[in-house]
């Protein structure tokens, strides 16, 4: 099977002090951590048995919180990158880390997926390190969420990234209809595809891939099928891909977040977004 798994660990911790984000400086215990790196190695040693079961794999980090400045999530992404039956192995990052193990990644199969968060680290810095993956020929794309007070920044950003990096504005969806047609328009000249996340997609009884080839791994093996229906579907290690997968229809009624909607067949991203689709690379930024 062909299949794209979502993993999110214990972490609940972050070096960033986001003021919109519950894991701002939340600083996680000793123990947590341990278990964190413990049900990390239990995915590993699960992902390397794939192979010999022809699963064809791809694999996203999308922690609570930030990942890369903990080793056991650097060097996970590094072996995954060069395991055969693993097409792909992305992160969700602030970019803050040390960058100094990105070169023992497979290029064409590592990609970030990149979050820049103004505010809580320099424009500068931000840039130089979005441009130590650029030299290195890494897939990343990189964004930042829509509010009004980040227009200025956002813009600034954009002009200074190469026009090969493709840059996301994730629109700001906690109060209704917060965007003014002239706001869309601007934000819609940064990211061309702006108007794509704006809306939270009709979903109930729709066809979705979440459940029969996207998993949503939890860090004790327990999967869901998305990143918004609670319900266990059932478990990574005891099931196997081929005792979770099943086709559904989806149980919500809106689907807002670009890691959901894209598995609805009906979207068509797979058209927008190509092979780079979980990283949000479209297919006119690939490089
Ligand atoms: S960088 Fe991301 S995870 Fe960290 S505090 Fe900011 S929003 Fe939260
Ligand atoms: S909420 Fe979104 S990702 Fe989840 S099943 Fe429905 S359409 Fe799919």
């Amino acid at each position: 099977m062909r299949a794209v798994l979502y993993y999110r660990g214990s972490l609940f911790s972050c070096n960033y002090d986001c003021p919109y984000c519950p894991f701002s400086k939340n600083k996680d215990s000793k123990e947590t951590l341990e278990k964190d790196k413990q049900q990390l190695l239990s995915f590993m040693e699960w992902v390397r048995k794939q192979g010999d079961a022809g699963h064809l794999l791809s694999i996203f980090f999308n922690p609570y919180g930030e990942a890369l400045v903990h080793r056991w999530y650097r060097e996970a992404m590094i072996e995954l990158s060069h395991l055969d039956h693993v097409e792909k192995v992305a992160v969700q990052t602030n970019l803050s880390a040390k960058l100094d193990w990105t070169e023992r990644l497979h290029k064409r199969k590592a990609a970030f997926w990149v979050t820049y968060h103004p505010g809580q680290t320099s424009e500068d810095q931000f840039l130089s390190q979005c441009m130590k993956l650029y030299q290195q020929g890494l897939a990343f794309s990189v964004g930042s969420v829509g509010i009004r007070s980040a227009f200025g920044a956002i813009k600034h950003l954009r002009s200074k990234l190469p026009p090969d990096v493709y840059l996301w504005v994730n629109a700001f969806k906690d109060r209704r209809n917060y965007y003014t047609e002239d706001e869309i328009a601007y934000l819609t000249d940064i990211d061309p595809h702006f108007e794509l996340n704006v809306p939270d997609y009709d979903s109930l009884g729709k066809s979705c891939g979440a459940g029969g080839s996207v998993f949503y791994v939890q860090g004790a093996g327990t999967v869901k099928r998305c990143y918004s229906d609670r319900k266990v579907i059932g478990h990574l290690y005891r099931d196997g891909l081929e005792g979770l997968s099943a086709e559904r229809a989806c149980g919500m009624k809106k689907c807002g977040c670009y890691i959901g909607y894209i598995h609805m067949p009906e979207l068509a991203l797979g058209d927008v977004y190509g092979s780079s689709l979980l990283e949000r690379i479209p297919a006119g930024f690939a490089r």
